[in-house]
């Protein structure tokens, strides 16, 4: 429920503005990236090509986003101020920790989750966080949710696409989803490079980024989790994806068709009958964000597919931080019942938010 302050600050809108899917990281840990990313045994070429550039390129996008993410203060506030976010959903930037071996990535996991509490803590009003973890390491990383959401009031899990080139289907990480369903907290798969054994065709044509990179492996990544019958498992278990749903939406029909139809043929052996259609998982199981794509036909689209109830507002601060896509979204001709939803009150449910 919004109270009669939240009410007052919405300036006439009639719905707060609550950003989803926004990223931070320690000013260490992107030097760590840089020096990982600059190590001849690094063998992550996708890791190699997106922090070999932003930790190190003079460019002014790069430099933006290096400040950007490392500042939980004074500037962030400003930014969001001046384009009237009234509260950010945020987590630790991609990969993560899970680019490291796996002492590494639970250690730094646990630094950047207590940074970040204590932002949370300054400023409670305007942040709401994510719980970084190593999967790399599945036991401590289920240990690392539960400190995050009932010691550091987190209200998700971050995912950053693949652990070290695998996939989150793979049943050694299953206790990370159990430990999900039981805390009631979603998890936020994000994308990242697509790993190693994907990536060269993407690489050879400068594809491999947010261009379409990480659209591509992030959409894979979440039907594999939904094919490999995670949710018939979990069936409480709650995802989000990004990117107007990382074209899942747009893909519906001839999944669910394409999904039974390989079934029946028995054409792999190891392939599971699941409890529903895939489009069943996307309309349950899984909200969308609209992150960096300020797009009606994107957006309601997704709200037609899966249900305005599933679609939520973000800006993928400070990787798109465009004051007028704001603007764009706030004119959007859709019902003003599902604007609310999409701008407040669907992040309020997902994130138990009281703002
Ligand atoms: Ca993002």
């Amino acid at each position: 429920m919004v109270n009669k302050e939240a009410a007052d600050r919405t300036n006439g809108r009639g719905y707060l503005r609550i950003a989803t899917e926004e990223a931070f990281a320690p000013a260490s840990l992107l030097q760590t990236y840089l020096k990982l990313a600059n190590e001849p045994g690094c063998d992550d070429p996708g890791f190699k090509s997106l922090w070999g550039f932003y930790a190190a390129s003079p460019s002014a996008r790069a430099q933006f986003i290096m400040n950007g993410l490392a500042d939980l203060g004074a500037q962030r506030l400003a930014h969001m101020d001046a384009a009237g976010i009234d509260h950010q959903i945020i987590a630790l930037t991609s990969p993560g920790v899970q680019v490291f071996d796996a002492p590494t990535g639970t250690s730094l996991a646990i630094e950047a989750n207590d940074i970040l509490a204590d932002a949370v803590r300054a400023h409670p009003d305007r942040y709401t966080g994510m719980v970084a973890v190593a999967p790399q390491d599945p036991a401590s990383a289920v240990k690392e949710m539960e400190r995050g959401v009932r010691k550091l009031g987190f209200k998700a899990v971050i995912l950053n696409g693949h652990t070290r080139g695998e996939y989150h289907d793979d049943p050694k990480f299953w206790p990370l989803f159990e430990a999900a369903e039981a805390l009631d907290t979603p998890i936020y798969l994000h994308p990242n490079a697509p790993p190693k054994q994907m990536i060269e065709p993407f690489l050879e044509a400068g594809l491999d980024g947010a261009v379409y990179g990480f659209g591509v492996d992030t959409g894979l990544h979440m039907l594999r989790i939904i094919c490999a019958g995670v949710f018939d498992r979990f069936p409480k278990l709650q995802f989000i994806i990004g990117h107007a749903g990382e074209a899942l939406p747009f893909w519906l029909y001839r999944l669910d068709y394409m999904h039974a139809a390989t079934l029946k043929s028995n054409r792999y052996p190891f392939m599971k009958q699941l409890a529903h259609p895939i489009s069943h998982y996307l309309r349950n199981n899984i909200y969308i964000t609209n992150s960096g794509v300020a797009w009606q036909p994107a957006i309601e689209f997704c709200q037609k597919i899966i249900g305005p109830e599933r679609v939520m507002y973000a800006m993928d601060y400070p990787y798109q931080y465009v004051l007028d896509e704001v603007r764009l979204c706030d004119e959007m001709t859709i019902p003003s019942e599902h604007k609310k939803q999409f701008f407040q009150t669907n992040a309020e449910r997902v994130f138990k938010l009281a703002l």
